[in-house]
């Protein structure tokens, strides 16, 4: 059996009960074998596969509560602290019922990836909570925030572990969690990013994802001899990364005619009016169900759909897993030519495949979506010198940072043979940089 074979085997095994886990890893490896079978004796003797796949620590706590009525409530925290090599751990927050370890795990190893991609000096780490914020007071938000950062302060610091946003943790949360770090450390430090404006966050933060997402998709196409204009795009999600690449699209001269949550989805022909889905989703923290109501041309649904609209370009901006095998049967029949996620490993590794095989531009979230990240970087970067930059400042850095990344992994995916693979590329780029490093650090 070759190593990668055996470290993925090696992994189901230590880690039982940990499918997106699993899925993440075989994916990564799985890609990597180009570079593994030219270092194999290397790799084998420093046991590198088998380091990179164990976080350096996994961090579980409790995280109690008090509700309205005075009932006390218990959720678990987690912070997996993956890989440091090229910098300190970084990487988002997430809030959400289906929180469990091997989400966290599965996240934080793609952003060991993916933070490599950046060019910036980030190593990789997650965390989160099965609290749901949804449907809770400010009060209760901010009572079980404070709760989890009187644990999570003793781990984490601006050169050591920088946590952020993610699914459920906006710029509310941030604040409740940064305002308690600073009162039991008492040091005023860049310890988060996604902060607001008037407390050390970066301009282009909250548009971030979803713009990188359209800046590296807009390259791809290029170099393919295609573009966003007049295309007719399908989004799914209609939190922070779903609507700003609904904006950035139509900045473009893009359509998005959908979007979606988790309840239902809506097909607006006339192209969604992003005004209207910030007022339902930022402000109102509604449901699809107001969108419609107060959109003519829309249409909602139940349950989910948005793969079944006919689309040129579609961005999985959701959640992981959200595009199966039958979903892009739908759209490679309906002329789909290009798919870059927006969320973290929103497509199967099925779905992947057909994708591919069926000519699908395909660019994987690792990549697609590291303009989150790395306007952190740059937010850290900014707290560090004690300055703000202006937006365009951050904006053009942002782009500048998407076309590269775009290019490292057309040119890794043409190194090893697999041109136009941008999966394969994506993971040896991010890949190669910190095996370098683990290497000339020595047994750690
Ligand atoms: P938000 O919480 O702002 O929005 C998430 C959206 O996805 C909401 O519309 C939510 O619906 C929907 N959703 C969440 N879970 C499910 C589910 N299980 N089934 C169907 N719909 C679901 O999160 P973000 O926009 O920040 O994140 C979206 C994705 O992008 C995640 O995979 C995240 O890891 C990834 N990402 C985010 C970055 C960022 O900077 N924010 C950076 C890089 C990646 P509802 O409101 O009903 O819950």
């Amino acid at each position: 059996m070759g190593y990668v074979d055996e470290v993925i085997e090696r992994v189901i095994a230590k880690n039982p009960g940990e499918p997106e886990f699993h899925q993440a890893v075989k994916e990564v490896l799985e890609s990597l074998r180009p570079v593994v079978e030219a270092n194999e004796a290397l790799y084998r003797r420093e046991a590198l596969l088998e380091r990179i796949t164990e976080p350096d620590r996994q961090i579980k706590f409790r995280v109690p509560w008090v509700d309205d009525k005075g009932q006390v409530q218990v959720n678990t925290g987690y912070r997996v602290q993956f890989n440091n090599a090229i910098g300190p751990y970084k990487g988002g927050l997430r809030l959400h019922p289906s929180v469990n370890v091997g989400i966290i795990k599965f996240l934080g190893f793609e952003q060991i990836f993916k933070n490599s991609l950046t060019s910036l000096p980030i190593g990789g780490g997650k965390g989160g909570s099965d609290f749901d914020p949804k449907g809770k007071s400010d009060r209760e938000v901010m009572a079980f925030c404070q709760s989890f950062m009187n644990e999570l302060y003793k781990y984490i610091g601006a050169d050591e572990d920088v946590p952020a946003g993610d699914i459920g943790t906006g710029a509310r949360e941030i604040g409740y969690m940064f305002g308690q770090y600073k009162k039991i450390r008492g040091v005023y430090e860049g310890v988060l990013t996604g902060k607001g404006l008037s407390y050390g966050g970066s301009l282009a933060r909250t548009e971030a994802t979803g713009y990188g997402l359209l800046y590296l998709t807009e390259e791809m196409l290029k170099c393919n001899g295609k573009d966003i204009a007049g295309k007719t795009i399908a989004v799914s999600g209609a939190g922070n990364v779903a609507i700003y690449a609904i904006q950035k699209a139509q900045q473009l001269g893009g359509k998005p005619v959908t979007c979606s949550d988790s309840t239902g989805w809506i097909y607006d022909p006339e192209g969604i009016d992003v005004a209207l889905l910030k007022e339902v989703k930022e402000v109102k923290r509604a449901r699809l169900t107001e969108y419609a109501a107060a959109r003519p041309s829309a249409q909602y649904h139940e349950g989910k759909g948005v793969w079944s609209v006919k689309c040129d370009i579609a961005l999985p901006c959701a959640t992981q897993n959200e595009l199966g095998l039958d979903d892009a049967k739908a759209l490679v029949a309906n002329g789909c030519f290009a798919v870059a996620e927006g969320a973290n490993m929103p497509t199967t590794m099925e779905a992947t495949k057909y994708l591919q095989e069926n000519k699908v531009l395909f660019a994987p979230g690792k990549a697609a979506n590291a303009g989150g990240v790395a306007t952190s970087a740059l937010e850290m970067s900014q707290n560090s010198e004690r300055l703000s930059w202006s937006f365009a400042e951050v904006d053009a850095k942002l782009k500048g940072i998407m076309v590269n990344i775009f290019h490292n992994l057309d040119d890794a995916a043409k190194k090893y043979g697999h041109a136009g693979d941008y999966v394969v590329g994506a993971n040896i780029a991010g890949f190669e940089k910190v095996a370098n490093a683990m290497l000339a650090q020595g047994v750690c």
